[in-house]
């Protein structure tokens, strides 16, 4: 199986070594792993908390090297490079200049952030509480609609992750996961399930399993991942993730290499 989700503690808010990470993945059995890092927050001009949010940019080379070095380590599994972005609308170009110098296996676009509010952020929970659910969840479904129309990523990370801290909204999600969907086609991309929703207020992996019924209904590829940010958690609840894709009606996940994906039979149980 794959973990296609594995932060470093580059990006201030992880901890523990890469090496440990891979350990851990080759301990479980896991036969394919990706470090996905927070790609550096330029846009942020608190460097304090860029730094707590995304590898600085002046270690990202490091990141890479280090990610090279352990795939040379470890040959017995196999270690993709990729990173997670961040997509802050109007920063297209500077995204698209600044993956250029390297060799990624794959790119995950992600949303994190709605404007100045952190929606899943800890220290934003108060936030909630004053926003409107209704409107937080429109914006955020239509930020990552944007984030897959830039053609910039291969992966859409954890697509519902503005369910983290429980919040719904009064209205049926459907239709905004059929507009996710066709554009994920679309634009030949991957959608990610991710189990670290486990392990948040919510409960419950992303995306949930009515949102994973249409992607798979619009024939969109899956990728697994677990988003540790410890070596402890590398692996975590993936049998679950499988089960999840296997009751949307997945038969393949998509293994990426050079920006390239195949579609790979899950081993039978
Ligand atoms: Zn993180
Ligand atoms: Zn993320």
């Amino acid at each position: 199986m794959m973990d296609y989700h594995l932060h470093t503690s580059l990006c201030g808010h992880a901890r523990g070594r890469m090496e440990d990470y891979v350990k851990n993945a080759i301990q479980a059995g896991l036969e394919e792993i990706g470090f996905s890092g927070h790609f550096p927050l330029f846009h942020i001009t608190d460097r304090k908390l860029a730094s707590n949010l995304s590898i600085p940019e002046e270690k990202f080379p490091l990141y890479v090297e280090q990610v090279l070095d352990l795939r040379k380590k470890f040959p017995s599994i196999k270690i993709r490079l990729g990173c997670e972005v961040d997509y802050i609308p109007g920063y297209e170009e500077e995204i698209k200049k600044r993956l250029q110098p390297y060799s990624f296996d794959y790119v995950m676009g992600s949303v994190h952030f709605l404007d100045g509010f952190l929606f899943d952020h800890p220290d934003y929970i108060e936030e909630w509480e004053k926003r409107d659910v209704d409107e937080v969840y429109r914006n955020y479904f239509s930020r990552l609609l944007q984030c897959i129309e830039t053609g910039l990523f291969d992966i859409i990370a954890h697509p519902d992750l503005v369910k983290k801290f429980g919040f719904f909204p009064k209205f049926s999600l459907g239709y905004l996961y059929q507009e996710i969907a066709r554009a994920l086609r679309k634009n030949n991309m991957v959608a990610e399930i991710n189990t670290s929703g486990l392990r948040k207020p919510v409960q419950e992996i992303y995306p949930s399993l009515d949102f994973l019924k249409i992607l798979r209904k619009y024939q969109v590829p899956i990728t697994l991942g677990s988003d540790a940010h410890s070596p402890e958690e590398v692996g975590k609840d993936l049998d679950k993730a499988k089960e999840w894709a296997k009751e949307a009606g997945y038969k393949e996940y998509a293994s990426f290499s050079g920006r390239k994906f195949r579609l790979l039979r899950f081993p039978s149980p």
